[in-house]
């Protein structure tokens, strides 16, 4: 049994045909856990590479519905990279300040510069999705952000960025048990917002949202990636995995020593 998590550029989808729990055919987390670690540890070299080069950027954008792991994705997955190098930005409510530019101002802000990892939690993407489905912009404005969101990933990857954009699918019925076990446990009511009982209601909208936007914003130079989410451990092994191959087929290395270097030995200090 096969699910790809990449989707074809130019063609629509239907959300509905990918299984949020799908796990590979595989049943045990032990197996899963494994690569995982594999994985991770290849992101920790990989990223001190790209951060020695310093020449290219990583952009991971993470999108989902609420309660689909993308905290624990962080976590779990982006935690192997070492904090030095790494930059997340979680995409609230926008302030007056915010909405007073273009829906990318904030974001281009948050981009990572050269050797950088950058993790969005949400991101631009907002802007076509619960904009969409709350009618907090008229319909022709953020239409035309379609192709706004495609040359912006344009000019980001024409200047070294590596965007890589994923979408935690989870099913409304793993939702549910989330959200129950945010009410019912000590120490993780703080996490209940009573707003994400009313996306919930709108599933269907967003699915619609979700799909439209990945379908448009599905481009060879910033591709959309479909990740089921409903099993934690399968969702961190298919993150790392997708991560992993982004950053080799980058493929940073570590910059060539100064010549001379090699006969240099360094002087004694004598102290006190
Ligand atoms: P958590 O897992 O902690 O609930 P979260 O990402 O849902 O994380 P919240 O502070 O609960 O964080 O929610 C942020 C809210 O801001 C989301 O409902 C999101 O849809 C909304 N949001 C983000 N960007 C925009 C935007 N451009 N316009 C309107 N709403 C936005
Ligand atoms: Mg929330």
């Amino acid at each position: 049994m096969t699910q790809p998590t990449t989707l074809p550029c130019g063609e629509s989808f239907n959300l509905a045909e990918f299984d949020p729990s799908f796990s590979g055919g595989m049943e045990r987390k032990r197996q899963a856990k494994a690569e995982t670690k594999d994985n991770l540890e290849a992101l920790l070299d990989l990223q001190a590479r790209l951060y020695a080069e310093n020449r290219h950027s990583l952009l991971v954008v993470l999108q989902a519905m609420d309660a689909a792991g993308k905290d624990g994705t962080i976590k779990h997955v982006m935690g192997a990279f070492n904090p030095q190098g790494v930059r997340v930005t979680s995409f609230k409510v926008p302030s007056k300040l915010e909405l007073a530019h273009d829906f990318l101002w904030r974001v281009h802000r948050a981009a990572p510069p050269r050797g950088m990892v950058g993790i969005f939690n949400r991101s631009h993407y907002e802007d076509v999705l619960i904009v969409r489905v709350l009618g907090l912009a008229p319909e022709a404005l953020w239409r035309k952000r379609f192709d706004h969101i495609n040359a912006f990933e344009k000019l980001l990857s024409d200047h070294g960025t590596t965007v890589v954009k994923i979408f935690l699918h989870v099913s409304p019925e793993e939702q549910a048990v989330r959200l129950q076990a945010r009410l019912d446990t000590p120490g993780k009511e703080w996490k209940f917002n009573p707003d994400d009982l009313g996306a919930r209601r709108q599933w269907a909208d967003y699915m619609a949202a979700y799909e439209e936007a990945l379908t448009r914003c599905n481009t060879p130079w910033a591709p959309w990636h479909v990740v089921p989410a409903d099993r934690k451990w399968y969702r961190n092994l298919a993150v790392s995995r997708i991560v992993r191959r982004t950053l080799e087929a980058l493929n940073p290395s570590y910059p060539d020593p100064e010549p001379g270097l090699e006969a240099m030995v360094i002087p004694p200090v004598h102290w006190p």
